[in-house]
């Protein structure tokens, strides 16, 4: 939390000091409104929930007055219900009946799909959670490298394959070995190459059916880069129609001043955000939670 708040306040911190000192104007007229919608829509929030959240503070502050409280209170408040406070964003990394739980983390490359795995599986170790990580991104050496250089980073085994091998039988081998070894949860990283969305369905269709003759998917995460936008969002568009996501890991939050982007997002695929990547280190990735976000936004 301590972390969400420092990081933010470099990249989104403005947002907030920009929104309350407009906020504290003496009269709040239809320009200092429009500034608002500018500050917001600038921050990614998207037009439609700036125009409802606008909406919400003009009748609360105006209508209310002072009987609606201090004008960052209320702007708090009504910034945690954009970003949907009841959301369950526990992440689902047990299996039932013995399996193990499945993660499938999927994405555009570049995303940070492979960091996101990484880290992933260092907060669980650090949980006595026993892991296996499938390599099944076999279109890029690197990718394969990389996962394998965080196993050992982390000390967990990493399945992996020849290059240019069938993802499917990557991830098969993964969650076999890990129902073997009776690990507590695999986690598989996937090719993000979007060259159509068929290409996209059947291969990610198949990693899941291999997987699921073994054992449920438990979760799917979706990795976002929050620098990307409008882009991003139609990327996690044709992500949600081949394959059901379950859970959005939002990442570069610390280089962006696009947080705005968690409302969209959300809303667009109906999942919550579940974790945000704040770095490229090891211990860069906190869990989303809408009080924290919106009080690292406001400082
Ligand atoms: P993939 O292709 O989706 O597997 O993406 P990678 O995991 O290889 O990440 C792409 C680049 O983004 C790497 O240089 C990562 O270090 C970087 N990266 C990943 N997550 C974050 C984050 O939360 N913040 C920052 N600043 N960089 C990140």
């Amino acid at each position: 939390l301590v972390r969400l708040r420092q990081r933010l306040a470099g990249s989104q911190g403005g947002l907030g000091r920009s929104l309350l000192s407009l906020l504290s104007r003496d009269r709040l007229d239809e320009d200092t409104w429009e500034s608002i919608e500018d500050v917001l829509i600038t921050a990614d929030v998207g037009v439609a929930p700036t125009q409802e959240l606008v909406e919400r503070l003009r009748t609360r502050l105006r209508v209310e007055g002072t009987a609606a409280g201090d004008p960052k209170a209320v702007l708090r408040e009504e910034l945690v219900a954009l970003v949907e406070p009841t959301m369950d964003r526990r992440l689902q990394v047990s299996g039932e009946d013995g399996a193990p739980g499945v993660v499938l983390v999927v994405g555009v490359n570049g995303a940070g799909k492979t960091t996101t795995v990484g880290k992933i599986a260092r907060i669980l170790v650090a949980e006595d959670r026993s892991v296996v990580l499938g390599a099944a991104d076999t279109f890029r050496a690197a990718a394969v490298d990389q996962l394998a250089t965080w196993g050992e980073r982390v000390g967990v085994d990493v399945v992996r394959g020849p290059e240019g091998s069938d993802p499917a039988s990557v991830a098969f081998e993964a969650v076999r070995t890990a129902v073997q070894t009776s690990a507590d949860t695999v986690l598989v990283d996937t090719a993000g190459r979007l060259q159509n969305k068929q290409g996209l369905m059947d291969e990610l269709g198949k990693v899941k059916r291999v997987i699921e003759k073994q054992a449920p998917v438990t979760e799917v995460l979706l990795v976002l880069d929050a620098t990307t936008g409008q882009n991003g969002l139609i990327q996690a568009r044709v992500f949600s129609e081949v394959v059901d996501v379950t859970g959005i890991v939002l990442t570069k939050l610390d280089g962006s001043a696009k947080g705005g982007i968690v409302v969209q997002v959300q809303r667009e695929l109906g999942v919550p955000v579940k974790l945000v990547g704040l770095g490229e280190g090891p211990d860069d990735l906190a869990p989303f939670s809408a009080e924290a976000f919106v009080d690292a936004l406001l400082g």
